[in-house]
């Protein structure tokens, strides 16, 4: 029997959860990721619910738990220093289980765990594509052809296979209203498990510690500007939105060597009407982005690949396809939803807001707070948390695709 092809563009969660549980169900995958190394953004991410569930179910979680941080206190100071509130996140989390660690350490697992089934052409991209029935034909930048039985837009929320699929975005773009930077600096203030944040009205300058030696800063600022930032022009637009903050705020930006990436872009929901077309189907980011708010972005990009990945044991791609959205979308829809409530919550865009919110963190009894901050996890993780399912090594693909 011929092993169906996946062809999957991108390189991140996504794309490397789907190629690590297709390899194990008896694909063959090509990956093309347009940057010539995996990207190193410096941030760390959180992982509870569907997502720390789909960890499992990938075998990653004896490699990963130990990777897991710690994380202490956030200590709210205001633009001039004085302290407003602390919050323990262990009591936020409070009953439910996560981990913490750095995008990066996740990225490189799930590279390792998926190169024994993976061809991974870096530096290449899709030039154009065709498809019928049957086939996927897909023309890759390094001047090769493929022909393959499904391709899998990893590609992020700024998706160019979703252009190609369904037109310019517009009108799938669902902007919160802010944009968002974050990158890696030496550390110089020892906070140790704790995080650091300078709130104020419309924008707020966090720090924590990422591993020994290194802060890793998220900047969020509220924002009408939704357009991509080339990397050379991110130090300026970032120094220009926190003028007037806290020196702190500044300073962090100025302590960033001259030639280090900054991730930056705005927080956009992405809210698709369909996530795929034929044989060819959008995957994390690109079908569904959440943003950073919804601290699910990551966990569900690697819930869908499980599910994907199960589906596809079934039968036949496109009726996979049909079947991995109808169980997917609820989900997607709710935290979404979720997001777009959180958001003003997270950065509140007014001084009254402001006000509200950080007496609602400083009064609210801890129990509360924590049922408010993990009932989405909670909600998701049963409805969905069985529904993905792990492949076990070596087991064979149906014979129809
Ligand atoms: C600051 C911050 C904090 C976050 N915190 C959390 C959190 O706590 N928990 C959580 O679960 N999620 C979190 N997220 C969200 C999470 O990081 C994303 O949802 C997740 O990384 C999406 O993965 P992805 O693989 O879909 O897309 P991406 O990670 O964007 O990967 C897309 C890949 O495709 C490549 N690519 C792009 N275009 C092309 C192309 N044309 N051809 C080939 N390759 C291409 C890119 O180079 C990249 O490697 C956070 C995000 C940010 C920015």
């Amino acid at each position: 029997m011929t092993m169906p092809h996946v062809l999957i563009l991108g390189a991140g969660v996504a794309g490397l959860a789907a190629a690590l549980q297709l390899g194990r169900a008896g694909w063959q995958v090509t990956i093309a990721e347009r940057a010539s190394d995996l990207r190193s953004d410096g941030y760390m991410i959180g992982l509870s619910g569907p997502g720390l569930h789909a960890v499992d179910k990938l075998g990653l979680m004896p490699r990963l738990r130990p990777m897991g941080r710690d994380i202490g206190e956030n200590v709210y100071r205001d633009r001039a220093g004085r302290e407003l509130i602390r919050l323990r996140y262990r009591d936020l989390l409070r009953g439910i289980d996560w981990l913490t660690l750095a995008r990066t350490e996740l990225v490189a697992l799930l590279q390792e765990a998926a190169a024994p089934f993976t061809a991974l052409r870096l530096g290449t991209t899709l030039v154009r594509l065709e498809q019928d029935e049957a086939k996927v034909r897909a023309w890759l930048s390094d001047g090769s052809m493929l022909e393959a039985d499904l391709l899998i837009g990893a590609d992020g929320a700024r998706s160019s296979l979703g252009r190609q699929l369904f037109g310019e975005q517009a009108g799938f773009e669902r902007p919160l209203g802010y944009r968002a930077a974050a990158f890696r600096i030496p550390d110089r203030l020892g906070l140790g498990e704790d995080f650091l944040s300078y709130v104020e009205p419309g924008r707020v300058a966090e720090t924590y510690q990422l591993a020994d030696g290194e802060l890793a800063t998220l900047y969020v600022w509220r924002t009408r500007e939704t357009g991509f930032v080339p990397s050379t022009e991110r130090r300026g637009v970032l120094r220009a939105a926190f003028r007037g903050a806290h020196p702190d705020t500044l300073a962090w930006i100025d302590a960033l060597p001259k030639e280090a990436p900054i991730y930056l872009d705005a927080l956009t929901m992405i809210d698709r009407p369909r996530w795929s077309q034929g044989r060819a189907v959008l995957l994390g980011d690109a079908a569904h982005c959440l943003t950073l708010v919804s601290g699910q972005g990551a966990g569900m990009a690697m819930a869908s690949a499980c599910l994907l990945a199960q589906e596809l044991q079934k039968g036949s791609v496109i009726s996979a396809l049909a079947r991995h959205e109808a169980k997917l979308r609820p989900s997607i829809a709710r935290l979404q939803a979720h997001s777009q409530k959180t958001a003003s919550w997270f950065v509140p865009r007014s001084a009254i807001g402001f006000s509200l919110r950080n007496a609602a963190l400083r009064y609210t009894p801890r129990w509360l707070l924590a049922r408010h901050f993990t009932g989405a996890i909670r909600r998701e993780q049963a409805l969905l948390g069985d529904q993905t399912v792990f492949i076990a090594l070596g087991r064979k693909a149906p014979a129809a695709w």
